[in-house]
């Protein structure tokens, strides 16, 4: 039979084209298995059958001849081939990589690499046999071979990584040794695991150091998976442990991920530094390791570079030697148990600052050596050890490394990456100059870093079993930011009400489209895993826990996560495992909910309901309360109301209290299951209203009876204190996206604003400025605009007046203090500047005036942005090229940022493209900016045709740019789009997708769906709308 099968086949394949055969056998799967394969299998033989192998058998004699003299010229050009081996087996074809890669491998580093190669050099033409009977036992098997199935196949297990690199910053390559120890828990002649991107130079592996090697028969890349194979003599035995060598080397990477290099200029000097970005998948591109967050091993990591530079990782420095040459070797303690994605590495030349908790862990903030120099790191090195206390007290598990430095990079994929022991933070995240920043950006940098460290618990200490609950470390570290920076600042009840315009309302936007996704997803392949680092993971997985802990009870709450951080610690854990311990912590407290069959219909269905509740005329105290998945565009809601959308129901904690003039009921708690229910309520009176949700704490939309709003706005207008400021924001932002979606008629929201006049607290003016930005964004290419801007300018205008512009520069006792106050006079004041009120406009021109006369800087930090992007879109060119002058003389990345944007304002479309064809080059725009600033041009009128225009001609360059890493595309694709409301558009962007060349596929189907919505909105309410207004400004 082996004869027979192998006389099917190819001559003996290189490795390369043992991928290629994979991926075709890959691809068809799923297809009927063809004859051959019938063949080989084990069913009993028919008489043709005997025939028809029969046949093969003849035929195959001549063609094993053939082979036979095939086999033997190979054996000829063996040494040839295998000095070619490692070139071949180099990672997939790349740009500029793979041909300087291969001659860099060949440099004698001076590292110390054995010249040797792998064994299989002793091997000879029965490798080629070899591979084939494997090819053909798979195939016989109807298996996918190891190295083809999109997850790590599980008979080995890592338990220990010994690594040593060499980082070469003159040339930006390093080398590498890895020694992993292998624990095998099923026999297997394969050894698969991650690398890519890299330079093998040999391979070899050992059962102990006494016992000898191993022999290796062949190695190879597999692509396509994103993995390494070696295949082996003989089988590993079952719970024996072996050690697997591999010597490397790979390059410093220009670009964000893996091992990367970035730079900074520092005396008119541009200086290098190496850091890692490993997360999600990119630790394979820095040594070879079973990527996959569920193999946690030790690791003991060695960094051997030149003495002029320092460098880092996850734990302290043990011992450094020092050779003569210049040269340091820097060994690291070995870590806990870990997963590959939260290690890290840097070489740089930076300098810290450092602090000691109570606890003494030391924290060291580490950034270029001017910002040290300056203090712009002593912000976050301040908040991190109260941080660090605080979580160890909320938790009660200790912070479990001896150390935590902080990293602040240049250039970096992400906000921050929460590494343990050696978090890296992109600087305008991190470095905060008091004198020149903002409440808005101290309030980033805190949340940045209380969310980093959230996640040295929730993510490093406690690791999700895999990609499709990243959500729970990531809704964790969300909802964390908000808890963490209540207890830095006291007053400024973030978790209470600022979550709910920066997180709640914003997610429900993006969840309330027909293409949005369950929170978690399955994941398969690596392309699959960047898609769930996405708002909705984060948002909606932070709203759904800030549910659970509301009718939990928070301290409750508190307990069940401190059991299961205590009992999961240095492992992983699944989203059951955290239910299971939640419903455990609730029981201790005589309360029974099961957690997971309650959350499990809010993480695994898409989406939200939006609860109606109606008071029933016929009888009293009783109400009919409804649900039904909440959706902005109606046409892709169920078509046969009758029938409905059964399959979407969730149980849903509803608090629902009942109010008149001057008192609200305590509120009461009803679990509503049924797609519609009747409840009875405490007697309602004449001019009684209800209100559902009370402070927000739900992941859902509530709507009442026309009669209930009126009764509703009614109490805002008279008293509006009977409702809380949570209730009061989420009133306004319900009744705008209900009505934007067609289920409520367009002046509720617009009836609702009124109240404003004489709403003093900062969040409902938040929610309502949140609110009308996506309604401004769909009228302001429109005839009538000036009808809405006028109605909107009414409501502003009287507590413009009352507010007036701040006078003098915060200092710190007064952020505490007056942040609220702040907070709010700057919503106002923005609202106020863009929507054209004429004093908000002269204000701003005479402060922009005076900094260029003075060429003093007297703007109040908090309006800075405002005043800027005013200036900037009223003035002449003089002033905009004043800023683009400014932009790039400012060192502060907070100013720079701002100055930056404000260049987006302008009303010149020549301006306008001239930035945007700037943006691209990235010795101008960093590249994390230069989606902003397209994002912001499309957001102006003036430039929203210029920056789509724009994102069409540069999209291969942009995908090229951004493809890979994770937020940007979808930020840039739907940052571009999200406004663009004319029927044309639509086509244009239906048209683009239906030639654009890959990428982004999600995006662009959510694109899609906002745009038509869009289009509809206008096509069915528009003119409701400024019916409407026409009438209300006439009165
Ligand atoms: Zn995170």
């Amino acid at each position: 039979m082996a004869l027979e099968e192998k006389r099917e086949k190819r001559p003996p394949v290189t490795p390369m084209m043992i991928e290629e055969e994979a991926a075709l056998r890959n691809g068809s799967r799923g297809l009927p298995p063809g004859p051959w394969a019938e063949a080989a299998g084990p069913r009993p033989r028919t008489t043709e059958r005997h025939i028809a192998v029969h046949k093969r058998l003849v035929l195959g004699f001549a063609v094993s001849i053939l082979a036979l003299l095939a086999v033997t010229m190979i054996a000829v050009l063996l040494s040839v081939r295998f000095e070619e081996c490692g070139a071949a087996a180099d990672g997939p074809p790349r740009a500029g990589g793979n041909g300087s890669l291969s001659g860099v491998a060949r440099q004698p580093h001076g590292a110390g690499q054995p010249p040797g190669r792998p064994e299989e050099d002793a091997r000879g033409g029965e490798a080629a046999e070899e591979e084939e009977e494997e090819e053909e036992e798979w195939q016989r098997r109807r298996e996918l071979p190891p190295w083809a199935r999109p997850r790590l196949p599980r008979h080995l297990r890592p338990l220990h990584y010994n690594l040593m690199l060499t980082a070469f910053m003159e040339n930006f390559t390093f080398s590498g040794e890895v020694n992993v120890q292998l624990e095998v828990r099923n026999a297997s002649r394969y050894i698969v695991l991650h690398a890519h991107r890299m330079h093998i130079e040999a391979v070899r592996v050992a059962e102990d150091k006494l016992a000898g090697g191993v022999r290796v028969a062949r190695t190879f890349f597999y692509p396509q998976t994103q993995v390494f194979v070696v295949v082996l003599n003989r089988s590993l035995e079952v719970q024996r442990s072996y050690n697997l060598k591999i010597i490397y080397n790979a390059l410093i990477e220009n670009e964000l991920l893996g091992f990367f290099r970035s730079s900074y200029v520092l005396h008119g000097e541009r200086r290098f530094l190496g850091v890692t970005q490993f997360s999600p998948t990119h630790a394979r591109k820095a040594f070879p390791c079973f990527d996959e967050p569920i193999y946690k091993a030790t690791f003991k990591i060695s960094i051997r570079h030149q003495a002029t530079y320092l460098s880092l990782s996850n734990m302290p420095v043990e011992t450094s030697v020092f050779e003569e040459d210049g040269w340091v070797t820097d060994h690291f303690s070995q870590t806990p148990l870990m997963s590959t994605y939260y290690l890290a590495w840097a070489v740089c030349n930076f300098t810290y600052r450092e602090t000691v908790t109570k606890s003494g862990v030391v924290v060291r903030l580490y950034a270029r050596p001017d910002a040290i120099r300056r203090g712009s790191g002593d912000y976050a090195l301040n908040i991190t050890r109260r941080l660090i206390e605080f979580y160890e007290d909320y938790f009660k598990v200790p912070y479990s490394l001896p150390k935590l430095d902080l990293l602040a990079v240049p250039k970096h994929p992400y906000a921050a990456m929460e590494n343990w022991g050696l978090s890296v933070f992109v600087e305008q995240r991190i470095l905060l100059d008091p004198s020149i920043s903002s409440i808005l950006y101290l309030l980033d940098v805190t949340m940045v870093i209380v969310h980093e460290l959230c996640h040295q618990w929730f993510g490093d200490l406690v690791t999700p079993v895999w990609w499709e609950d990243v959500w729970l470390k990531e809704g964790f570290a969300h909802y964390f930011e908000f808890v963490g920076t209540d207890y830095l600042y006291p007053g400024w009840n973030m978790e209470k009400q600022r979550f709910l315009t920066d997180v709640l309302h914003e997610v429900m936007l993006l969840d309330g489209l027909a293409s949005s996704h369950p929170v978690s997803q399955e994941v398969q392949q690596a392309s699959d895993i960047d898609r769930v680092f996405d708002w909705i993971a984060y948002k909606k997985g932070a709203a759904l826990i800030r549910m659970l802990a509301g009718f939990m009870g928070h301290s409750v709450f508190q307990m069940g996560l401190q059991d299961y951080l205590t009992i999961h610690k240095y492992g992983n854990a699944a989203r059951n495992d955290l239910w299971n311990t939640l419903s455990k912590a609730l029981k201790r407290v005589g309360k029974s909910v099961n957690i997971q069959e309650v959350m499990d219909q809010w993480t695994l269905q898409m989406g939200y309901p939006v609860i109606t509740i109606l008071g029933n005329e016929t009888t009293d105290n009783i109400i009919v309360i409804s649900q039904e998945r909440f959706v902005y565009d109606s046409d892709t809601k169920p078509k046969d109301p009758a029938r409905g959308d059964t399959s979407y129901l969730w149980q849903i904690p509803l608090t629902i209290a009942v109010g008149n003039t001057s008192h609200i009921s305590s509120e009461a708690i009803i679990w509503v299951s049924n797609k519609s229910e009747h409840h009875r309520i405490p007697a309602l009176e004449e001019a009684s209203w209800l209100l559902g949700n009370i402070n927000q704490t739900g992941y859902f939309r509530v709507n009442y009876d026309i009669r209930n709003w009126k009764l509703l706005i009614n109490q805002l207008t008279r008293n509006h204190e009977v409702i809380s400021v949570s209730n009061r924001a989420g009133l306004i932002d319900d009744a705008f996206n209900l009505a934007r979606a067609g289920y409520l008629p367009q002046n509720i929201p617009l009836e609702i604003m009124r109240y404003l006049s004489e709403e003093k607290d900062f969040l409902p003016w938040h929610a309502a400025s949140r609110a009308l930005y996506p309604l401004d964004k769909l009228l302001d290419r429109t005839e009538n605009y000036n009808i809405f801007n006028e109605y909107i300018l009414r409501q502003v205008a009287s507590m413009y007046l009352k507010l007036g512009w701040p006078t003098n520069n915060l200092n710190k006792s007064l952020v505490q203090a007056s942040y609220q106050h702040e907070e709010l006079r700057r919503e106002v004041i923005m609202l106020a500047c863009s929507f054209g009120n004429k004093h908000c406009h002269q204000q701003a021109a005479t402060l922009i005036s005076d900094w260029i006369s003075s060429n003093r800087n007297r703007i109040p930090l908090n309006v800075r942005d405002i005043v800027y992007c005013t200036g900037v879109s009223l003035m002449d060119e003089d002033v905009w090229e004043f800023i683009w002058m400014k932009f790039h003389s400012t060192t502060a990345v907070s100013e720079k940022k701002i100055l930056l944007e404000a260049l987006t304002c302008s009303d010149d479309r020549n301006l306008l493209n001239r930035l945007l064809n700037l943006s691209l080059n990235s010795e101008v725009v960093l590249d994390q900016d230069a989606i902003d600033v397209i994002i912001h041009v499309a957001r102006n009128p003036h430039g929203r045709d210029l920056a789509w225009k724009f994102f069409r001609e540069k999209w291969k360059i942009l995908n090229a740019r951004y493809g890979e890493a994770l937020f940007m595309n979808s930020k840039l694709v739907s940052g571009v789009t999200e406004f663009l409301n004319t029927e044309g558009e639509l086509r244009e962007l239906k048209n683009f997708i239906k030639s654009y060349e890959g990428g982004a596929a999600v995006s662009f189907s959510r694109a899609v769906e906002t745009v038509e919505a869009n289009v509809r909105w206008q096509r069915l309410y528009k003119e409701e709308l400024f019916q409407w207004l026409r009438k209300s400004l006439t009165q």
